[in-house]
């Protein structure tokens, strides 16, 4: 099931009926996917929707798991949802990004499964909580050593996120996969873009970046879908994203003189930048002295905003991304205070 690079997943938001579920494992066979997501308990942010098919939609995930021959894989929020599961041979399990935000759930998912789960995919919380991910990831692997865990990387709210409905904040999971280089991490761009349109996309970045899966909501008509209806992709749109994903080598892997000579050049810049820094701390030295000497405040608001804004405005004007920039700019900035307080502290 986990041989390709990216492996999908992909299936219905909610299992909603036996006739959608079926029209979604058939779909999978031809397209070759062995694996079906769909959602029978839905947490829903609001109440008074639909908030899945419960114990009803466990007997087609059943039928369809035998009849198609794929793996279901379904989100188990509580501690009856994983005997429930079980009870009709489900095994496959993802936590939610809102399970996954609280540690004593996950400690009691996790106890309840006691081992007897094939796969169990981890979903980022909803805040840009890394320990809070690890830790849940970490829950999980304590109490099923035989089962295989996964990272599922399905963005984060940030209030605002711009273009998408989660951001995709993708420092995190290079950060993630710096921690632990051994797990395998899956994209759910769907949960990411929110808008049908914009999920190849996603799916294509995370490829790109050398992520190991794809979690995909796809839907026989996405239009009546009872939850996730903008998202889900219909079975043509998965089969034309499958067809053009991107299949790349691990970059280590490539023995290419132009890409070496361009690194060695890379190398060489990053040197000049760690110089000019290393100038500009002296300089930020001499003027904590002067300051320290001169009993002046160390922060000043109108040399800090004006400088900010200077160094955004000449971003714009040379190409570079001025959010980037800014960023950039508000670390040196804090850290050249740190070293004057530093030095306004000395005796
Ligand atoms: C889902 O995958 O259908 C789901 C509810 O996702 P999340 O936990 O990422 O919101
Ligand atoms: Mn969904």
């Amino acid at each position: 099931m986990f041989e390709s690079k990216p492996f999908i997943i992909s299936g219905p938001c909610s299992a909603e009926s036996l006739e959608q579920m079926k029209a979604s494992a058939k779909a999978m066979n031809e397209l070759d996917i062995k694996a079906m997501r769909c959602g029978i308990w839905k947490p829903r942010s609001r109440p008074g929707v639909f908030e899945g098919a419960g114990v009803e939609g466990l007997k087609w995930a059943q039928e369809v798991q035998r009849d198609y021959d794929l793996k279901v894989f379904t989100e188990v929020i509580l501690k009856e949802h994983v005997e429930q599961c079980l009870d009709h041979e489900i095994n496959h399990f993802w936590i939610g990004a809102r399970t996954t935000t609280n540690p004593y759930l996950v400690e009691e998912i996790s106890k309840t499964i006691a081992d007897r789960a094939k796969v169990i995919l981890v979903k980022n919380p909803i805040a840009p909580d890394l320990k809070l991910w690890l830790g849940a990831i970490e829950r999980i692997e304590k109490y099923n050593p035989n089962a295989t865990v996964f990272a599922l990387h399905r963005g984060f709210s940030t209030y605002s996120s711009g273009e998408y409905r989660n951001d995709p904040l993708w420092d995190i999971v290079f950060h993630l996969k710096e921690i632990r280089p051994d797990l395998k991490i899956i994209n759910d761009p769907s949960h990411i873009a929110g808008k049908a349109e914009l999920v190849d996309s996603v799916a294509y970045m995370a490829s790109n970046l050398g992520l190991d899966g794809l979690f995909i909501e796809s839907h026989p008509q996405p239009e009546l879908a009872l939850t996730d209806s903008a998202q889900q992709l219909n079975f043509g749109s998965l089969k034309n994203l499958i067809k053009n994903l991107p299949i790349k080598k691990a970059n280590q892997q490539l023995e290419n003189d132009d890409l070496n000579i361009l690194r060695d050049q890379i190398d060489i810049i990053d040197r000049e930048i760690l110089k000019s820094l290393q100038k500009r701390q002296e300089v930020i030295e001499v003027i904590g002295e002067l300051k320290k000497e001169n009993k002046l405040e160390v922060f000043s608001l109108n040399r800090y905003q004006a400088s900010l804004r200077d160094r955004v405005a000449s971003a714009e004007k040379m190409g570079l991304s001025t959010r980037g920039i800014e960023q950039i700019y508000r670390i040196i900035h804090s850290e050249s205070v740190k070293k004057q307080l530093l030095i306004s502290l000395e005796k």
